[in-house]
């Protein structure tokens, strides 16, 4: 057993606690307590970052926030290798264009560069304080790193096909999925987008992942203007983009609805859905995700710089729906770093409570990634995989500090 005492202990589940102590007994999390709580010897003690201080057993970690590792719920690591080659766009479909004729042949490729840059990606994402992702992917290149690193998370396996008729696909790669599925990584399937994968897609891969032992799906929605317009009226820059490339429909009914109202009609969002992006969503479609118990996970700078806006946080929280966070893929944000995310989040949303933004950062994430016994707060029985976060000398809020851009070089991770 090991107790460790934190300039602010932040809990996420409740309200920090100054001079905190939280012991750790086995890499398991065996109490939080306020300070001389439950010792003969209540006290301030040293000062002095790494010593034993006054109160006695206790490791002193200094003037540092001690708080959860962070939860990413949304990376393309398999993308990393794109870092800096696709540059911001004012159309998403501008963007999406110069990414396909990048990747165009490689989709499925697992090449040294890609391996080295999922690598060095891991360790960006640990440096910055995360120690979980919810991984798109199409090649399954990240699963082994991620094993490697020990990174938590669950790999969501990205199927996509505007012409699929059925859900062949799904059969078609399941020894893709069997055989990354060894080395431990829970593995499920994510539908592209509405502008990239049938109905019929749709409906088979929602089948298939509430049959399976991880009913956990991820799904890009209302990221653009241009995806509710082809919705809407079936026309426009995806329109043109599917007839360009030969992957039209003419058999296509235009929904004539919003997003969520897209995929609710077919069933393919409930409690275990992730719904990342959202930028378009309306308050109608707010109100229906928190209904069905959804998670809308939010990309802000990645939003942005594909060309489709800043999304918006402030009604995402007043709508009650549950806010994870995700960077998206180094193919459209500067870094792995999601502090750097709550950044733009708390610029967008300055009236959200601080901890309902770290929250979303933690607890919300872990929650939609089905990690929340081991990550997310600090609680007993939780993993011990806690970050130290360095404080000024002086602080009014360690909630609100949490959300004004914090480095690498920052953060220490718990050495328990
Ligand atoms: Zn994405």
């Amino acid at each position: 057993m090991t107790a460790y005492r934190a300039a602010w202990v932040c809990p996420i589940d409740r309200a920090p606690i100054k001079n905190g102590v939280v012991e750790v007994d086995g890499g398991q999390i065996a109490a939080i307590r306020e300070p001389g709580a439950g010792s003969r010897e209540p006290g301030a003690g040293s000062r002095e970052p790494g010593v034993e201080s006054r109160e006695p057993g206790i490791t002193d970690l200094g003037n540092v926030a001690l708080l959860p590792g962070l939860v990413n719920a949304h990376t393309h690591l398999e993308l990393s290798w794109l870092r800096g080659r696709v540059p911001p766009a004012n159309q998403f479909t501008e963007w999406v264009t110069t990414l396909v004729a990048i990747r165009r042949g490689t989709e499925q490729l697992i090449t040294p560069e890609v391996v080295t840059c999922v690598h060095a990606a891991i360790r960006e994402l640990r440096a910055s304080g995360t120690v979980a992702v919810g991984d798109i992917t199409n090649s399954l290149a990240a699963v082994e790193p991620m094993k490697a690193a020990n990174l938590s998370g669950v790999v969501f396996h990205e199927l996509l096909g505007f012409q699929e008729r059925d859900g062949a696909v799904i059969e078609a790669t399941r020894p893709m999925r069997d055989a990354a599925a060894r080395h431990g990584i829970r593995i499920s399937l994510a539908p592209h987008a509405p502008y990239s994968t049938s109905v019929e897609l749709f409906k088979a891969i929602r089948g298939a992942v509430s049959a399976s032992e991880c009913p956990i799906l991820s799904v890009h929605l209302g990221e653009s203007m241009e995806e509710v317009e082809l919705l809407e009226k079936g026309t426009g820059p995806w329109r043109d983009m599917l007839e360009t490339i030969g992957k039209w429909r003419d058999d296509w009914g235009v929904p004539a609805c919003g997003p969520v109202q897209f995929l609710d009609r077919h069933g393919v969002i409930d409690a275990r859905t992730l719904v990342v992006h959202g930028v378009q969503f309306d308050d109608v479609a707010l109100a229906r995700l928190r209904q069905i118990g959804a998670t809308l996970v939010a990309c802000p700078r990645s939003n942005r710089w594909v060309g489709a806006g800043y999304p918006p946080i402030d009604r995402f929280y007043a709508s009650g729906v549950a806010i994870a966070v995700g960077t998206d893929s180094l193919a459209s944000v500067e870094d792995l770093n999601l502090f750097s995310e709550l950044k733009t989040m708390r610029w967008l949303a300055p009236k959200v409570p601080a901890r309902k933004i770290l929250e979303s950062a933690t607890l919300v994430g872990a929650k939609a990634l089905g990690l929340e016994s081991d990550l997310g707060s600090i609680a007993p029985g939780k993993r011990a995989e806690l970050i130290c976060v360095q404080l000024p000398a002086v602080l009014d809020d360690v909630e609100e500090y949490l959300l004004s851009g914090i480095e690498p070089a920052q953060i220490q991770p718990l050495n328990s």
